[in-house]
């Protein structure tokens, strides 16, 4: 169990809870609760339900002959994307609205950047009964309209972050504030494995039925439960952790952790954490994060809104760390010729997030009877703008 949490909340030398005093009742509760509650039979039934009728569980794994043709080796996508909502975000926030419920909560705050999570939230609070706040950067609720529109259709509130760079890591701040001065009636919810403990074990543990479901499956296609990797990208790291979970003891296995370098590691324009970031405190866990010499958070770069993060959780500093997982690092270019190869080989246009897993593929030599799982974290509709006006600048290279 090396590459689990201990009680402390850390993997390794990375993870805890740095957070401020009057956030300790509020944090206090869910490390002292979250496993009892989670583990309860109640609770998984009705978890497991609503992953199966609502999210559309299990989501299929789709050998790819094509792309497998391709890359001389057997190639199987989970298809996360065809989860309700779109990715697999929704796995964590259907967990958390129940333990929201269990926890006698009545209220539900959230922060978002590109508003992914934000959409997944105000999707389970509207199915639940929940009111809704959502906290957005005001350049960011510029940025992303789409999915502004989303979550208020969906009844949520979107409150506009107005400090700082107006962007993510303010709308972090201003949920903080709002939890701080509504500790009782009020749930976070998180939308990666980041934060201070017990969110990043909390949100693996909902996120591990991916791989779960991937051990059965492989089982019944190949008569091996056990991949020769695995394969996801990373912005937080909840569909990586996810893919990896039941994997990670599991030495044979190889785990390919994929992240953004944007527009190259070392153009200033990226968010290749593994590579550039070094220890440091974000969103209350000490991790490996990209910061200037007198510790700034540097700002990230990357075409897909869902991997401009400057942290990484503190389970992929672990793996990073100790060397159990290989981190590779991809450039929006690659991305985006990876999602045009992706949509003509197999027919599924991917999210720009998972054609960062799948521009990898050029990048490792596989043996003809390796088996290659990918996770396809989501679908590719919300980045089609990008996909239209960026066409010409990647694709006429
Ligand atoms: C949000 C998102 C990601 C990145 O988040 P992780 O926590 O790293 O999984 C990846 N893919 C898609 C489709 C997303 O929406």
């Amino acid at each position: 169990m090396q590459y689990s949490v201990n009680e402390k909340g850390y993997y390794g030398n990375f993870g805890g809870a740095y957070i401020p005093e009057m956030l300790y009742p509020n944090v206090e509760e869910l490390q002292q609760k979250y496993l009892q509650i989670i583990y309860e039979p109640s609770f998984q039934a009705e978890f497991q339900q609503l992953l199966e009728d609502y999210v559309g569980r299990p989501t299929p794994l789709f050998y790819a002959k094509r792309l497998s043709e391709k890359y001389q080796t057997n190639i199987y996508l989970k298809r996360e994307d065809l989860c309700h909502t779109g990715a697999h975000k929704i796995n964590n926030t259907i967990g958390q609205i129940l333990l929201a419920k269990r926890l006698g909560k009545t209220r539900i705050i959230a922060e978002t950047g590109a508003g992914q999570h934000g959409v997944a939230t105000a999707t389970v609070c509207a199915l639940m009964g929940y009111e809704c706040i959502v906290y957005m950067g005001a350049v960011d609720i510029e940025r992303q309209k789409p999915n502004v529109e989303r979550m208020r259709m969906l009844g949520a509130e979107v409150r506009p972050a107005v400090s700082g760079s107006q962007t993510l890591k303010d709308a972090t701040n201003e949920a903080i504030r709002d939890w701080i001065n509504n500790p009782a009636d009020t749930h976070y919810i998180i939308g990666s494995v980041v934060g201070p403990h017990p969110y990043p074990d909390m949100v693996a543990r909902f996120q591990s039925v991916i791989s779960e479901e991937i051990q059965e499956q492989l089982l019944e296609k190949t008569g091996h439960s056990n991949p020769n990797y695995v394969i996801a990208c990373v912005g937080g790291g909840s569909n990586a952790a996810g893919a990896f979970y039941h994997y990670l003891d599991q030495l044979d296995v190889k785990l390919i952790a994929v992240e953004a370098a944007g527009k190259g590691v070392n153009s200033g324009f990226s968010a290749a954490t593994t590579y550039l970031g070094k220890p440091g405190i974000i969103h209350g866990s000490k991790t490996l994060l990209m910061q200037t010499e007198d510790g700034q958070i540097v700002e990230p770069h990357s075409i897909s809104a869902g991997l401009d993060y400057p942290g990484i959780g503190p389970i992929h500093a672990h793996l990073f760390d100790s060397g159990r997982g290989e981190f590779f690092s991809i450039t929006d270019e690659e991305a985006f010729k990876a999602a045009m190869m992706l949509s003509r080989t197999e027919g599924i246009i991917p999210a720009l997030e998972t054609a960062h897993a799948i521009a990898v593929l050029e990048n490792i030599s596989f043996k003809k009877d390796d088996v290659v799982v990918i996770n396809l974290s989501g679908r590719g509709d919300k980045d089609l703008m990008t996909y239209i006006t960026r066409k010409e600048e990647f694709m006429s290279k």
